[in-house]
This record gives structure tokens, sequence and C-alpha cells, in this order.
């Protein structure tokens, strides 16, 4: 038993060391992405649900990689955010948002979204520089106020109330719609949600993928309509994949939608038309 055990630890060895070495590889590659030039931003529509009219995109960040080809963000992000790689990533990712919106707003003045919603990882909002970064972005591109929603994720609203609170009211200044991502998967406090300045929760894709089969999802997604409702926030749900789900949530009364069912995430030139064809409803 113990040469066996000997042999199989071997085996485990080996087979650890790949991985260690494939993450190092990973990490390296990754490291390089911005330099190269490897990443790319996906657009991805929110509609609203009573027009079908789209009222921004979501900006989802993905990366060409050399020999894996393109990756989404749920491929790279993690080891972004466990090294010193998100921040300039998703500062890159901002800034590359407010270049394209810039753009539409030459190619396409009547038809160009009103915003773009851009995601914000814990590691990006608790970088000290993050208020400042936006706002330099929003002005190298003449934006104005108003032109980008962040996306946080409720484990940002874990930490101190006040210092939350603080970093919001800044982005709020400038004009920054605040959307609290995921919502109902995270631990937030719910007594803290009235105080912050919170403009709209998105329902999280897990729920919105029970209605119609999972008593539990329904309900769970009514509990945090009515509660928006209640606190007069604007609602969108995410991942909505069949008409059965988008009738179940403008019964509901939720406001906006974002899925397959209307359209994936897309390459700008692909956005473009998107835009074009809704200015036309
Ligand atoms: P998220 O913010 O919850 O984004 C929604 C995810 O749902 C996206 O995954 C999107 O592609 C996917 N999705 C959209 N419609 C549907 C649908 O109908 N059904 C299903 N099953 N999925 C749908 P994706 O693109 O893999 O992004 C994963 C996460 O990565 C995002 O989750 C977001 O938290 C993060 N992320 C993406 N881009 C950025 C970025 O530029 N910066 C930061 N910090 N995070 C980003
Ligand atoms: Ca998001
Ligand atoms: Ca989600
Ligand atoms: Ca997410």
């Amino acid at each position: 038993a113990k040469t066996h055990d000997k042999g199989s630890s071997a085996i485990f060895d080996e087979a650890m060391h790949t991985r260690v070495v494939d993450r190092l590889r990973f990490e390296t590659d990754l490291r390089a992405a911005l330099e190269r030039h490897e990443f790319e931003l996906y657009y991805q529509p929110i509609i609203d649900l009573r027009t079908g009219r789209t009222r921004s995109f979501e900006v989802l960040l993905h990366w060409r990689h050399p020999s894996r080809g393109l990756l989404t963000p749920d491929q790279f992000l993690s080891v972004a955010e466990e090294t010193d790689l998100m921040r300039p990533i998703g500062l890159w990712a901002v800034e590359e948002a407010c270049r394209q919106l810039a753009a539409w707003r030459l190619e396409a003045p009547d038809s160009s979204p009103s915003h773009l919603a851009v995601n914000l990882s814990d590691r990006e909002f608790w970088n000290p520089d993050l208020v400042d970064n936006i706002a330099d972005c929003l002005q190298t591109h003449r934006l104005a106020p108003g032109s980008l929603a962040v996306e946080i994720t409720e484990s940002v609203l874990l930490r101190d109330p006040d210092e939350v609170g603080a970093i919001l009211d800044r982005l709020r200044a400038l004009g920054c719609e605040l959307h609290i991502d995921d919502f109902g998967t995270g631990f937030s406090s719910l007594e803290a949600l009235p105080k912050l300045p919170i403009d709209a929760l998105k329902i999280d894709k897990s729920f919105v993928g029970g209605l119609g089969r999972d008593p539990r999802s329904e309900q769970l997604v009514k509990t945090i309509l009515r509660m928006g409702q209640s606190l007069d926030l604007k609602l969108i749900a995410e991942g909505v994949e069949t008409e059965e789900q988008h009738q179940a949530l403008a019964g509901f009364g939720c406001h906006y939608g974002q899925g397959y069912l209307f359209c994936e995430p897309v390459p700008p030139e692909a956005a473009i038309t998107v835009i074009r064809r809704h200015a036309a409803l």
C-alpha cells in the first residue's frame, strides 16, 4: 500500500506542478495583455421592457488570448482580481468605454445610447484614485454628466457604510448612476440600502432563470422588485432568456431587462446596428 501511495502522490505532484505552471503562464500572459492590446469591449443592450427600446449598454470586457482564443470575463477576471492587474485593466475598460461612447455620439447622434454601464470590482472600488480616474476619462472624452452608470456588487457594501457612502457620493457628483449588481446573491445588509445613493438594482440571472420553473426564485424576484419599488429604485433583470421570463418580469413591474432573448453581448460594430435598429422603433 505504501508504494501505491507514493506512486499516486507523485502523479498528484506532477498534476499540481502542471497546474501551477499553467497558472503562472496565464498570469504572465495577462500581465502582457494590456501592452499587446488584446482586450476588447463587448456591449449588451439593456432594454426598456415596456417600449422595447435600448436604454443603455452594459460593457463587458473580453480578452483575445494569442493561443486560447476569445476569453469571456469569467475566464480571467478572477486572476486579475487576485493580483495587481485588476486596477490597470479595469481602468482601460472604463477609458475605452468612454472613448466608444464619444465616438458613437459623433457617428449616430440621434440614436446613440444615453449612457454605458461599466462594472467595478471590489479592488477597483477601493482604489483611492477611482473617482479621479473616472473624472479624467469623462473629461478627456468630453462626456456630459450622466454618461456612465457604474455597477458594483453587494460585497462592496459590506464595508463601513460611511466610507462606502462617501465614495458613492463622489461618483454621483460626477453624474454617474449607481447600480447594485447581482442583487440578492450577496449578504448586504438591507438596512444600509435606503441610506446609500443607489439608483438601480440588477436582479441576478440565477433568480431570473428560475422564473416559471422554481417557485422560490419567483418569490425572491417579486420580493426584490417590491423592495426596489418601495425605495423608488430602477429595476433591471439580467439573464432574460425566454419570452416567458420577459412577460413574467414585465407583469411584476420590472422596468428593464437584459439577456440573450434580446441580444447577446456584441462587439462595437454590431452594437451600432442595434442602436440604429432601436432608433427606428
Ligand atoms: P455581471 O456583471 O453579472 O454580467 C452579466 C453576465 O451575464 C455576463 O457574463 C453576460 O455575458 C452574461 N449574460 C448576459 N445575458 C445572459 C443570458 O441571457 N443568460 C446567461 N446565462 N448569461 C447572460 P460575462 O460576460 O462572463 O461577465 C462575467 C462578469 O465579469 C460580469 O458579471 C462582471 O461582474 C464581470 N465583468 C465583466 N466586464 C468587466 C469589467 O470591465 N470590469 C469588471 N470589474 N468586471 C467585469
Ligand atoms: Ca454587471
Ligand atoms: Ca450577475
Ligand atoms: Ca457578477
